[in-house]
């Protein structure tokens, strides 16, 4: 029969397939709020990998990309190994609307998270607990945060050479090294040695197709990689790896009109948007401080002074 995964007290044996509803907390109604777990095992040993969306609740490109892994059977029949698929880890978040729990705190910003603490730190308690232990590698999808939306990208820790190979397999045009963050889900998987890569593409609340597809693309990719799935889709461009990024932000308050947008490549001093008073009174150009690619921008058409404009990734 092999031996079991175990999530909370519940046996995943190789071959099986089962959702496993965790319950996390309850809402104020008194309803239960679970986490559904999706797991699928192949027969043959392998690695255990995880698909996880939602961790900031209205990223919801995230979320529908594990939902049409699931729904398309991607991950049903594999080789080998198994697959663990969360749609949405924070749901409180999405009810919301919110990135965050009701009482506005980062479950990002919980990790291990605490039995008894507040419920983001409940919520990242579980997934420490139940989820993590359970897997060895994992891909959290997640979108631009406000009005901010991503060009389609992978982040890892360059010290995690696993993680790596994973950006590279998952064959997106854009890599970033991105620091591990204390408290962030990303930081206490690798404090437990779990290599994790985030995909990042579009907008928060705003479903963006091409982000999407990419995403699934992606984790299509990754599964072959590993050897579970045969399927094959070969990456459109040669991933660019961006060591580092910087983010061009407003000199003045005001509307603001951008000419650039993410994917774009950018030469210093190029004119990539204008901000103006809503009265004619002031107009600023924003040029680009460094040549670069535009791997994020801000959508929002009214920003304050600070207010971040282009991300740059920088090679
Ligand atoms: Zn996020």
């Amino acid at each position: 029969m092999g031996e079991p995964l175990i999530i909370e007290d519940k046996k995943i044996y190789p071959g099986e397939n089962k959702i496993i509803d965790l319950q996390i907390a309850r809402l104020t109604s008194g309803t239960w709020i679970d986490m559904p777990v999706y797991v699928y095992r192949s027969k043959k040993p392998g690695p255990v990998l995880l698909f996880m969306g939602g961790l900031h609740g209205d990223e919801v490109n995230g979320v529908e990309i594990v939902r049409r892994l699931i729904v398309e059977k991607t991950l049903e029949k594999l080789h080998c190994g198994s697959v663990l698929a969360i749609p949405i880890l924070n749901v409180f978040g999405f009810l919301n609307f919110s990135r965050d729990v009701t009482d506005g705190k980062d479950v990002n910003r919980s990790f291990p998270g605490s039995a008894s603490g507040s419920l983001a730190s409940r919520v990242a308690y579980r997934f420490t607990n139940d989820i993590l232990p359970v897997i060895d590698v994992g891909i959290d999808f997640h979108t631009g945060g406000g009005r901010r939306t991503n060009y389609p990208q992978v982040r890892f820790w360059q010290e995690d050479k696993k993680a790596e190979e994973m950006a590279q397999a998952f064959g997106v045009k854009y890599l970033l090294h991105s620091k591990l963050i204390p408290k962030s889900f990303r930081y206490q998987a690798a404090k437990m040695r779990k290599p994790i890569v985030v995909y990042e593409g579009g907008e928060s609340l705003r479903f963006d197709e091409f982000a999407i597809e990419e995403g699934i693309k992606g984790a299509k990719r990754v599964l072959q990689h590993f050897n579970m799935k045969e399927e094959y889709i070969l990456p459109e461009t040669e991933p660019l790896l961006f060591s580092k990024s910087s983010w061009i932000r407003a000199k003045r308050s005001g509307m603001f009109r951008l000419f650039a947008r993410s994917g774009d490549k950018v030469f210093r001093n190029k004119l990539l948007g204008i901000i103006n008073d809503p009265y004619n009174q002031y107009e600023i150009k924003v040029y680009a401080h460094k040549s670069g690619h535009i791997i994020g921008h801000n959508n929002s058409p009214v920003v304050y002074q600070g207010d971040p404009l282009f991300h740059i990734g920088l090679l």
